[in-house]
């Protein structure tokens, strides 16, 4: 099998059928944000390449929904031990195309990895239910039988991690996929759909196909699509649940978010500073479970931001290839160019700079160091918007009660976390709280691949989060059979409306 690299193509293809293809028409650009240079093509696939990709995940369903569960799950420990091999190949090609750091990469691989070592266990996880005697020699069993042709729209941010939350759940369990992965990041789902076709995936059960909106409409609107997974912005977000519920797809949109963490004065602060500022600064902001805003409660704040200035100033910025960095670029100038239009406004609307990143003293790439605004309040643009960079918030509140009230009205519940050394303090968080995952002393309340993952309000549309059990759940259709064996001395069946007992 061919990796990319080898088809002495400056594109990265789309995957199609098992065969790695080039579309003709228009074109993308991918950049290296490091250095800001054009390094790879991609194509922007029309209705005609669509359609053939979902043709092919429709033509490969009946054999591969019908294989047995052992098999698919044989299939899947390959994949595992293929990604486990190729992890540091797959983490470089993310640090190239994404821009963060080495490390930070490999760690999102193998949270990523962890989702595929869970869907191994699906001749476990498909199992039915079973109740003898419903009614006199009447059973009842149900069984979770595959959607059919599923599709996967995922952001930049993370290039195989977000890909791996859905496609080795829906084929575990019977659906074949077509991933549409971000335009900015092409790479990582290309070379993980060469290694899953070489873990024995017949061809056609799992498609890449690249592009814009023009790409995700194609999807949307394809008859033979029966669910779409989602994760990307809010306003996107909205946009696909809308138009798929309206189609009757079955749809999970997972969007935005502006995470909050509470500290209590009784916490220890320079570990909770420790954690905010990985949470805060790690992949220059760029992680939907970031920390972006620090609600600092009565005696806590004073020595909260000494603390997060000092240790924010002390960040190594620059290529995520180098050792020693510590935050890579934004993924592009338009991105870079918008955060720092936060920035700017942030100064204008009087929020107090403890810290200035915008000029990071780097001349080439994508490029901004740590900001950190003191004082911030509610109305303000820069607590308003998810800002997705380096740039964290300080509010300050008089109470838990009121800081609880504040992380309630902000319209985005993604993750949330709480500080302190109170028990009863956490409890009652966790309890009132209205966010659908939640850190005590811990920063980025990202649950284990065998837990979902999901936000409530604006920061998911849809019912099912994604993975864990969740996850079968939305790849799966229950089928309740009920069941009379008429040998047995039974009353014969009658006119009236047929009841159990
Ligand atoms: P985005 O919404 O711009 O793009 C996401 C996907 O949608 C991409 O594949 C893109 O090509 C496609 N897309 C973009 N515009 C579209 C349009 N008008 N119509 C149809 N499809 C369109 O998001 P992004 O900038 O790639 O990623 C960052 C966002 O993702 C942030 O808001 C972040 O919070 C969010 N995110 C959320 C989670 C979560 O679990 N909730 C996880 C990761 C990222």
């Amino acid at each position: 099998m061919n990796k990319p690299s080898d088809l002495k193509l400056d594109i990265v293809p789309v995957w199609i059928n098992g065969r790695a293809v080039v579309p003709q028409g228009r074109m993308g650009e991918v950049y290296n944000p490091a250095t800001g240079q054009v390094t790879r093509r991609v194509p922007f696939c029309n209705d005609e390449v669509i359609d053939g990709a979902v043709r092919a995940a429709a033509a490969a369903l009946p054999e591969w929904r019908d294989s047995s569960i052992l098999r698919r799950a044989r299939v899947l420990q390959r994949f595992l031990v293929l990604l486990q091999q190729h992890q540091k190949e797959i983490a470089a090609l993310i640090t190239a195309e994404h821009g963060k750091t080495l490390p930070d990469a490999m760690g999102s691989v193998q949270r990523g990895i962890e989702v595929v070592e869970f869907a191994c266990g699906i001749p476990q996880l498909l199992k039915g239910e079973y109740s003898e005697n419903v009614g006199t020699a009447v059973d009842t069993h149900t069984v979770r039988q595959p959607v059919g042709v599923c599709a996967g729209i995922t952001p930049f941010n993370f290039p195989a991690m977000v890909p791996l939350w859905m496609f080795p759940m829906a084929i575990a369990c019977g659906n074949t996929f077509i991933l549409k992965p971000s335009e900015k990041v092409p790479s990582a789902s290309i070379r993980m759909a060469e290694l899953f076709r070489e873990a024995g995936l017949p061809d056609g059960v799992f498609n890449v196909v690249h592009g814009d909106k023009a790409a995700v409409d194609a999807l949307l609107h394809h008859p033979l699509v029966n669910a779409v997974s989602f994760v990307g912005s809010t306003p996107i977000a909205r946009y696909i649940y809308e138009t798929c519920a309206k189609q009757g797809k079955r749809v999970q949109a997972l969007g935005g978010a502006k995470n909050h963490a509470v500290v209590l004065p009784d916490a220890d602060l320079e570990f909770t500073a420790d954690a905010l500022i990985g949470a805060a600064y790690g992949s220059a902001g760029e992680r939907c479970m970031a920390i972006s805003a620090v609600v600092a409660v009565g005696a806590a704040a004073d020595p909260l931001v000494k603390l997060l200035e000092t240790k924010a100033r002390k960040i190594a910025v620059g290529p995520g290839d180098q050792d020693g960095v510590e935050m890579g670029p934004l993924v592009s100038a338009q991105h870079r160019d918008k955060v720092l239009g936060f920035v700017n406004q942030g100064i204008a609307e009087k929020a107090k700079v403890v810290l200035d990143g915008r000029n990071p003293g780097i001349k080439e790439g994508f490029f901004l160091g740590t900001t950190l605004f003191d004082d911030v309040t509610r109305d303000m643009e820069v607590y308003k918007n998810e800002i997705f960079g380096p740039v964290l918030v300080v509010l300050r509140a008089d109470s838990l009660e009121k800081a609880i009230e504040i992380v309630n009205a902000n319209p985005y519940a993604n993750g949330t976390a709480i500080f302190t050394e109170s028990g009863g303090a956490a409890r009652r968080f966790e309890n009132e709280v209205q966010v659908g995952m939640v850190g005590v002393n811990v920063p980025i309340p990202v649950p284990v691949a065998f837990y979902s993952f999901g936000g409530w309000k604006n920061s998911l549309f849809g019912d099912l989060h994604v993975h864990g059990m969740e996850g079968v759940k939305f790849y799966t259709r229950t089928k309740v059979v009920t069941t009379r064996w008429p040998h047995q001395d039974t009353p014969s069946a009658g006119l009236s409306m047929p009841t159990l007992g």
